[in-house]
């Protein structure tokens, strides 16, 4: 069997809380809701989640609160074989949540970033030889932009790879951008990113996987413009199938996958994931994922 590549995820740890209602309350007012659910999620752990499925040795750098969420987020983690040696939890203050109102097809977002806040690149430099040691490093934009900067700096410094995945859109000029081997926008976030720079900048363009939901992937391999449409399958829940496709292009490529091979083992995952709820409850093992490709 070959070796398992080793992945890093430097990102956020959130918990979802959700709760589902008939109606909103108004200011001063209280409800009953119809249910509530805890679901453990934040685009890290996400994708640390995804890769760790599909065979990533992965190991993740991040942080929780002192709290009763914190320990269940390490543990949801350390079930899915995730190594969790770079997550400590922070005292003065609570895990990163995301309270969720869904209310007639619709929702209503808070998010609170917490302990997410503290990944800094202090707290990351104790890691450096871990981060060293990966074949790939998976960074989204949940944790402060100076330590994605700092990350992009080191990893291009050792020549590891990073993909880095543009969520949500932040700005980083031209020349963090080309630290990154990958980067990852949906179609909208490469609207507001990249569209200026796309038609003038070659070599960040070329850097460029744009998933664009059921329209698929765009991206460009030794020069010319790919399209892999999307697997046609019956979407139920598309909560986390960029999460999935991160996850999975990082275990391709790790595995040394020519591109355009790597983007349609990460199509075909995302592919699968839409089909079950649940952003990590959806993504699936490197075994259904071959069943899905034979
Ligand atoms: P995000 O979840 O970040 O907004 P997208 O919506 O672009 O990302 O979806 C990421 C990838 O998930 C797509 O490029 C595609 O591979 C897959 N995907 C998303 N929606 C569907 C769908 N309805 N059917 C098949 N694949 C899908």
């Amino acid at each position: 069997m070959s070796k398992r590549p080793v992945i890093t995820v430097i990102g956020s740890i959130n918990m979802d809380m959700v709760t589902v209602t008939d109606s909103v309350p108004v200011q001063g007012e209280t409800i009953i809701g119809e249910r509530f659910a805890t679901v453990p999620g934040g685009k890290g752990a996400n994708q640390a989640v995804a890769a760790a499925r599909l065979g990533g040795k992965v190991q993740f750098i991040g942080r929780v609160g002192e709290d009763a969420i914190g320990k269940q987020l390490m543990n949801t983690l350390q079930q899915e074989g995730i190594s969790i040696n770079g997550v400590e939890p922070v005292t003065h203050t609570g895990s990163g949540t995301a309270t969720i109102i869904v209310s007639n097809g619709d929702n209503r977002i808070i998010v609170v970033p917490g302990a997410n806040k503290e990944v800094t690149p202090d707290y990351v430099r104790k890691y450096h030889d871990s981060i060293l040691s990966s074949d790939l490093v998976l960074l989204q934009f949940e944790i402060p932009l100076e330590t994605v900067k700092y990350c992009l700096n080191l990893c291009s410094e050792h020549g590891i790879s990073v993909i880095l995945n543009p969520a949500p859109a932040r700005a980083l000029d031209a020349y963090d951008w080309k630290k990154a081997a990958y980067i990852t926008p949906n179609e909208t976030e490469a609207k507001e990113l990249f569209s200026e720079q796309q038609a003038r900048d070659r070599e960040l363009d070329e850097k460029l996987i744009i998933t664009m939901g059921e329209g698929g992937v765009k991206f460009i391999n030794e020069g010319a413009v790919h399209h892999a449409p999307a697997y046609n399958v019956k979407a139920v829940d598309t909560t986390g199938a960029g999460d999935t496709f991160n996850g999975a292009l990082a275990v391709a490529l790790a595995e040394n996958k020519p591109l355009p091979e790597a983007v349609a083992f990460a199509n075909g995952a995302a592919a699968l994931s839409v089909q079950r709820f649940g952003a990590q409850g959806g993504m699936p093992t490197r075994e259904e994922l071959n069943d899905f490709f034979t």
